[in-house]
C-alpha cells in the first residue's frame, strides 16, 4: 500500500471532526505554498498591468520570451536538441512571430521526453510536482517552478478581485474534492478547510434524497461566493427549481471553471441560486489563462502566457480557434507552443472595460466536444439544446461514428413521452435529420476521474482539426470504449 493509500484508508475511517482537521491542515499547507510575499507583490503588479496598452503588453511578452528561449536552449535537453536540429540559436527567436519557427508541443511529446523536458538550471527545491487531469496513462506529470505557481494564483485572484472577492472570505467549493467518504449516507456531506474559510461540498452525494440537507446548510450559513464545476452547481440550481425554492441567502458571486459554462446553466444560477456568474480558463501546464471581465468578455492574461489562436473554423461572434500557449514563467519545465486541445471564440472587437488584452467571447471546450453530422458538418456548443427541457436532469451526447449519436438521459420525475419528442426536435434542429439518434435512459452519468461532467463525448478522428492525432492515439490505446473518460487539459477550478 502506498503512503497515500494508507492516508486515505485512515481518513475514510476517521470521525468527521478529524476529517475537518485534516482538511484544515491540508489547507494550511496550500496557503503557505500559494500565498507568500511573492504572490502579493505579483497581485499588486497585475492589478496595474491589466490596464497597459497593447504595445506595453507585447513588449513585456517578447522580453520574457527571449529570456525563456535562451534559458530553454541552454538548460533543457529537449529544446537544445530541437533547436540544434533546425539550426536555430536563441537569437533566432526574438518576437512572437518568430515562435512559428518552433513546432507545436503536444502532451504526448512532453510525456515521451520525460526528464529531458526539465531544466538543468532550476533547483528542484524551487519547484513542485504538478500533474494534469485525465485518465490513467493520459495524465501528465511535470515540474513547475514556485514562481510560476505564485504567478498563476495571482492571475486567478486578479480575476476574482474584478468582482470584489478577496482572499479568506468564506466560500463553498463545488468541485471534485473527494472529502466525504462514499459510504456516508447522512449529512454533513461537506468538510471544512478552516485555514482558507472554505467548505468543500461533495458532488458525489448530491442525490435527490440528500439535496434537502445541502440546501439547509447553504441557507444556515453565509458564504461570500461559491466556486466549482458548472455541472455540480447545476445539480443544486436544478434541485431548487424542482422544489420551487430560491436561496434566501445567496452568495454574491459564482465562479466556475474546468468545464464549459452553458447558457442554460447561467440562467439557472441567476434565477435559483440568485447570483451572477463569472468564468475563468486555466490549466495546470500554466501555458494559457483567460479570465472574464466585468463586461462579460474574456481577456487573455497576456502577462502570464503567450496565447496563439490557431483558426479551426468560424463562429457567429468571432474566430473559432485552438488555444496554443507558451508559459512565460515556468522555467522548470518550459511549455513552448503547447497544444491545449481547447477551443475558444476569439474576437477582434475591443472591450468597453478598457483592457487591451486579446478578447475572447466564449470558452468553447475541448476538440472532442464537437459532433459531426453524416454530411461532415461540425456542430459545437450542443448544451444550448437542453435549455427548455426541464424534465431532463442530465444528458450526455456520445458519438463514435458520424452516422449515429447516443443520447444518454437521466430523467426528472415529471418526464413524459412529450419530453422525449421535445428532446429529439431540439437535437434535430441543430444536427439535421440524417443522424441516427439512439436514446438511452440511465440512472446516472459517470464523471471523469477528477469529477468533471462531459456533456459531449466524441471519439471521432477529424483530420481537419489539429489535435486529431492525440485523439487517434487515445482510441488506439483502447480507451474509446470508456466514453466517460476523455482526457482533459483544463485544470480544476481554482479553489
Ligand atoms: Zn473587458
Amino acid at each position: 500500500m502506498s503512503t497515500k493509500a494508507i492516508a486515505d484508508w485512515i481518513y475514510t475511517r476517521s470521525p468527521i471532526w478529524a476529517q475537518n482537521w485534516a482538511c484544515t491542515r491540508h489547507g494550511r499547507k496550500l496557503q503557505r505554498l500559494r500565498y507568500n510575499a511573492e504572490f502579493y507583490e505579483l497581485l499588486a503588479w497585475l492589478e496595474q498591468s491589466q490596464w497597459w496598452s497593447r504595445d506595453q503588453l507585447r513588449e513585456y511578452q517578447e522580453a520574457r520570451l527571449r529570456h525563456l528561449i535562451r534559458h530553454a536552449f541552454e538548460s533543457v535537453p529537449y529544446y537544445r536538441r530541437l533547436m540544434d536540429d533546425r539550426g536555430l540559436g536563441p537569437n533566432d527567436i526574438q518576437t512572437i512571430d518568430d515562435l512559428g519557427k518552433l513546432p507545436i508541443l503536444t502532451k504526448d511529446i512532453v510525456r515521451r521526453n520525460g526528464d529531458d523536458m526539465v531544466s538543468r538550471a532550476v533547483r528542484s527545491r524551487d519547484t513542485v510536482s504538478a500533474h494534469t487531469g485525465g485518465t490513467t496513462g493520459t495524465g501528465l506529470t511535470f515540474r513547475r517552478s514556485l514562481s510560476a505557481l505564485h504567478f498563476q494564483w495571482a492571475v486567478w485572484w486578479r480575476h476574482r478581485s474584478r468582482f470584489g472577492i478577496e482572499l479568506y472570505q468564506p466560500h463553498a467549493n463545488f468541485s471534485g474534492h473527494s472529502v466525504v467518504p462514499l459510504g456516508q449516507h447522512s449529512p454533513p456531506f461537506w468538510r471544512e478547510n478552516r485555514a482558507m474559510k472554505q467548505t468543500y461540498v461533495s458532488l458525489y452525494h448530491m442525490t435527490q434524497a440528500n439535496m434537502p440537507a445541502y440546501v439547509d446548510m447553504l441557507e444556515r450559513r453565509t458564504f461570500k461566493y461559491y466556486s466549482g464545476f458548472p455541472s455540480g452547481l447545476f445539480l443544486l440550481a436544478d434541485y431548487l427549481r424542482t422544489i420551487d425554492h430560491k436561496l434566501a441567502r445567496p452568495p454574491d458571486l459564482i465562479i466556475t471553471g474546468a468545464e464549459s459554462l452553458l447558457p442554460f446553466q447561467i440562467e439557472a444560477f441567476n434565477e435559483w441560486i440568485g447570483a451572477p456568474v463569472t468564468e475563468q480558463y486555466g490549466l495546470a501546464e500554466g501555458c494559457a489563462n483567460i479570465s472574464q471581465c466585468e463586461q462579460g468578455n474574456f481577456h487573455v492574461d497576456m502577462e502570464f502566457a503567450i496565447v496563439e489562436p490557431k483558426p479551426v473554423g468560424v463562429a457567429e461572434e468571432g474566430r473559432l480557434c485552438k488555444v496554443i500557449g507558451t508559459s512565460l514563467h515556468n522555467y522548470a519545465t518550459p511549455f513552448i507552443r503547447y497544444d491545449t486541445g481547447d477551443i475558444a471564440t476569439f474576437s477582434d472587437e475591443s472591450c468597453p472595460c478598457g483592457r487591451k488584452g486579446d478578447v475572447v467571447k466564449y470558452i468553447d471546450g475541448r476538440v472532442e466536444s464537437y459532433l459531426i453530422t453524416p454530411e461532415g458538418r461540425r456542430v459545437g456548443r450542443m448544451g444550448n439544446c437542453f435549455k427548455d427541457l426541464i424534465n431532463i436532469r442530465e444528458c450526455q451526447l456520445v458519438q463514435h461514428n458520424p452516422r449515429e449519436l447516443l443520447v444518454k438521459v437521466v430523467k426528472e420525475s415529471g418526464y413524459t413521452d412529450a419530453d422525449e419528442r421535445h428532446l429529439i426536435t431540439a437535437l434535430r434542429s441543430r444536427l439535421g435529420e440524417s443522424l441516427d439518434l439512439q436514446i438511452h435512459y440511465v440512472e446516472r452519468i459517470p464523471r471523469t476521474k477528477s469529477g468533471k461532467f462531459r456533456a459531449v463525448v466524441s471519439t471521432i478522428i477529424s483530420p481537419d482539426l489539429p489535435g486529431a492525432r492525440q485523439t487517434a492515439e487515445y482510441i488506439t490505446a483502447g480507451a474509446a470504449t470508456r466514453s466517460d473518460t476523455q482526457p482533459t487539459s483544463r485544470s480544476q477550478v481554482p479553489d
